[in-house]
């Protein structure tokens, strides 16, 4: 019988997409051996979005950003609603649509793995998926009282040694590029140039739609 897939997912408001999500994202997908890594921007609330930049724009900068780069590919399926899903929602309905076997990575950096006792139902999402933390290498970070104990029954340290279709968690170690997307729409209000921190067909997609002109 073959494998199951192995599939990493990457939430984000992408507003826009730039290389630091990517570089970050290929590197766990490497590093994981990952099939299938998916972006997934996130609904916002209708006076949350950046004003004339629309949840269609976003994500059709993502999916021009991972046109072409395996293995990335781009889940829009939080989109298109009012508001914010929660990640439980959405892990169950990839696996309404995956099935029980696959194996599901979740990706989260350290600040919000630390928040998640705060999310909704947040002791089922061990249930479908792997959470795996990205961690910088120069962080030197204590995790709050109510993770200890999920962490001392769950922490697996090499990565590859996840198996099953959930359950665990992992860290992995990767230094973020100096990069985030409210400088890069800091620098198109204030008519800089954005070259080299998004591709260039996010580039491209920006300017001929005349995106990030005025600030929030
Ligand atoms: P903003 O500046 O608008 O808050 P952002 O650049 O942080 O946005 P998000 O869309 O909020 O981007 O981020 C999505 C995910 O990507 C988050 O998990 C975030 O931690 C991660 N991320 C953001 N910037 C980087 C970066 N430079 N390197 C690696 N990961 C990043």
């Amino acid at each position: 019988m073959l494998n199951p897939k192995r599939i990493g997912i990457l939430g984000g408001t992408f507003d826009p997409v730039h290389i630091g999500h990517l570089r970050s994202a290929l590197e766990v997908a490497e590093q994981l051996r990952l099939d299938e890594l998916r972006l997934i921007p996130n609904s916002r609330p209708p006076h949350r979005n950046t004003p004339q930049v629309t949840p269609q724009q976003r994500l059709a900068m993502v999916e021009a950003a991972v046109e072409g780069v395996e293995p990335l590919r781009v889940d829009a399926r939080e989109l298109g609603r009012d508001k914010p899903s929660y990640t439980v929602d959405t892990l169950e309905s990839l696996r309404a649509e995956l099935g029980v076997e696959v194996q599901l990575f979740l990706l989260l950096g350290w600040d919000a793995f630390c928040g998640l006792p705060t999310w909704h139902r947040w002791d089922e999402l061990l249930k479908h998926c792997h959470v795996v933390v990205l961690q910088r290498p120069d962080a030197d970070s204590e995790p709050p009282d109510a993770l200890r104990n999920l962490l001392a029954a769950r922490n697996i340290s090499d990565p590859l040694a996840l198996t099953g279709p959930g359950g665990n968690i992992t860290f992995v170690w990767q230094t973020p590029l100096a990069v985030s997307a409210t400088q890069i729409r800091q620098l198109l209000a204030s008519g800089k140039s954005v070259r080299f921190l998004v591709p260039d067909a996010v580039l491209a997609y920006i300017h001929s739609h005349g995106l990030y002109r005025a600030l929030n």
